[in-house]
Formats: structure tokens, sequence, C-alpha cells
């Protein structure tokens, strides 16, 4: 039985509606953010921290026994900020202090206590709900570099230096602890939307056919409600709107799904992949985790099917 399937009358309706909204330009990942979250323009170690920072994008929810119990949330300078924001902050902290925090190694050379102080709060403790993954893909990332006697600058250099720089930047992150876990590659085209959209132009893509969708937890959320996706099977959605974690491949399917939907999406509209992103990125605070859909206010409500009793896969992945 098919129990997660494409609903092509929905992928229809939606490339419409991206195709004629002129507002959708991908974000630069610096604006707006005065160097608090992102680094500011030209600060030096940016380029090492967002290769870092990236990598780090995964695991910001609270687990109560078997059910998602709320998103991670901590006070970091003075601001209460969810988990990827809290992350950036982190990181852009610690370049901000120390131009070298993020080289590979400078990294290999902290202790697992001063790794973590990396990112401590407010209160002094470091709340990021999978630390210890984070600190084995640490030591896996800077052992990479170690072993190549490489920096993220050189592996950039060689990038730019190929026919197709971005299919060059996947396959490399393709071998990269912390990017390399994900067959779908979602951190590692994260990274490649920074390099391209920052300020800096870190990466210059010629090859923008080499892009691939960006599948974390929102963009699934949004996919289930918006009814791009759709879930027949009444027991994987019972898990879904109980928020239930779920199985491997209960995950993989739907988020498989999420992913050809919005490679569809992506083809049709001949919108980037980071333009696609950002359009679903801002849909996160219309079509919240923790609080009722505002739909009357939200500007798809006349096409989207308004399954807002569904949540995204609950898995603990390091993928997203
Ligand atoms: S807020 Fe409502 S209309 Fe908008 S995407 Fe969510 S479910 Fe759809």
């Amino acid at each position: 039985m098919q129990s997660v399937s494409l609903d092509e009358v929905q992928i229809a309706a939606f490339a419409a509606y991206l195709k004629q909204t002129a507002g959708i330009q991908p974000f630069d990942f610096c604006a707006r953010s005065e160097g608090f979250i992102y680094p500011e323009r030209d600060r030096p170690g940016a380029l090492e921290t967002f290769f870092f920072a990236c990598a780090h994008q995964f695991g910001f929810w609270i687990l109560a026994e078997d059910r998602w119990d709320k998103p991670m949330v901590a006070r970091i300078d003075g601001r209460d900020l969810k988990g990827s924001d809290f992350l950036f902050r982190a990181c852009t902290r610690a370049c901000q202090a120390d131009p070298s925090a993020f080289s590979p190694a400078t990294l290999a050379a902290r202790t697992n206590g001063q790794l973590s102080d990396l990112f401590r709060d407010d209160a002094g403790i470091n709340p990021l709900p999978m630390w210890p993954e984070h600190l084995a893909l640490i030591r896996g990332y800077a052992d990479w570099f170690a072993a190549r006697r490489e920096t993220p600058a050189d592996a950039l250099r060689r990038v730019q230096a190929a026919p197709k720089p971005l299919f060059a930047l996947l396959e490399i992150l393709a071998e990269i602890p912390g990017y390399a876990e994900d067959p779908l590659q979602k951190k590692a085209m994260l990274l490649a939307i920074v390099l391209e959209n920052r300020p800096e132009r870190f990466l210059r893509v010629t090859d923008p056919e080499s892009a691939v969708p960006i599948i974390d937890y929102h963009l699934q959320r949004s996919a289930l409600r918006t009814g791009l996706v759709r879930v027949d099977d009444p027991s994987l959605r019972r898990k879904l709107v109980a928020r239930e974690v779920l199985s491997r491949t209960e995950e993989e399917l739907i988020r498989a799904a999420t992913y050809d939907a919005v490679g569809r999406l992506m083809a049709r509209t001949g919108l980037s992949a980071a333009a696609v992103d950002w359009f679903f990125f801002q849909n996160r605070t219309r079509c919240p985790e923790t609080t009722e859909p505002d739909c009357p206010a939200c500007p798809v409500q006349a096409i989207c099917a308004r399954e807002t009793q569904l949540f995204q896969p609950v898995f603990r992945t390091t993928a997203y």
C-alpha cells in the first residue's frame, strides 16, 4: 500500500502561486542580523563559521517519552532564541571573539569541555538536546580536514575551480562528517545557499541545475499541512497528529515525498532551491509548531489543504 503520496493538484497550485509571487528572493544570511545571529559582512572567520555551523543545524527540539514536547529555546546574550538561531548566535559570538574559532585546527585542539562551552547560554549551560552527536561530528570534521591538511577555504578554492562548482561542493561535503550522513544533503545544500547568497559571495554558482531541495522538519510540516504530500495510512496519520516518534521507514517515506514535491516545485517554477526554501522558511512562523496556525491571514490559504492537525515527523536524526 502506498501510504504517502504526492498530490499533483496541490503541486500545480503551489507552483502557480510561487511563479506569480514576485517577492520570492533568497535570504542573504546577513541582513537583519546586525552581527548578532550571523557574522557581519566581511567578518574574518565567517567562512569557517558557516562551514561549521551549517553542519550542526539539527535536533533543536525536546522529546518527552515518545512524543515531541517543545522546541529548544534558550537565552543567549540577552535574547531568547530557538535552536537554529541559538546555534548561529553562539557560533557568531565565538567567531567575533576569535576569528580562528572554527578552523579545524582550533577545533581539534579544544577539549570536550571547551567545545561545549562555545554553546553556553546565559544560565551557563549548553542547552543543545543532541550534544553527544554534535561532539562526535565536531571530532570527525576536524579529523577529516587534518588528514588532508586542508581548511574550508582550501576546499572552497577547489570547488570554485571545478566546471560545476555547486556539484563539486556537494560532492566534497558528501565526504565530510557533519554533512556526509544525510543522503538527501539538507545541511550541505543549506551551506551552498549560504555561501552563494552571503554578501561576500563566497561561492559563485554556474550550475544551478545541480541544486537539491532542502528538506528539514519545518518544510515537512508545511508539505503535510498544505497537502503537497498526502498521508493516507490511518496509523501513520494518527502518529503525526499525536506527535509521536516515527520509525525510520515512516520518516523516510515522508521526507522522500517532501523532497520530490519540492523538486517538482523547483522544476515547474524555475525558482532556485534558495528561493523556494526561503518561502517555506517564512511559512514556519505563519504555520508554527506550538500555536494554532492563523490560516485566514496566510497568503496561501486559498490553495492550502489546511491539514493543520498534521505535524512533522518526530524522529531523532543529525540530518535536520
Ligand atoms: S497557516 Fe493555514 S493556510 Fe497557511 S500554510 Fe498553514 S495550514 Fe495552510
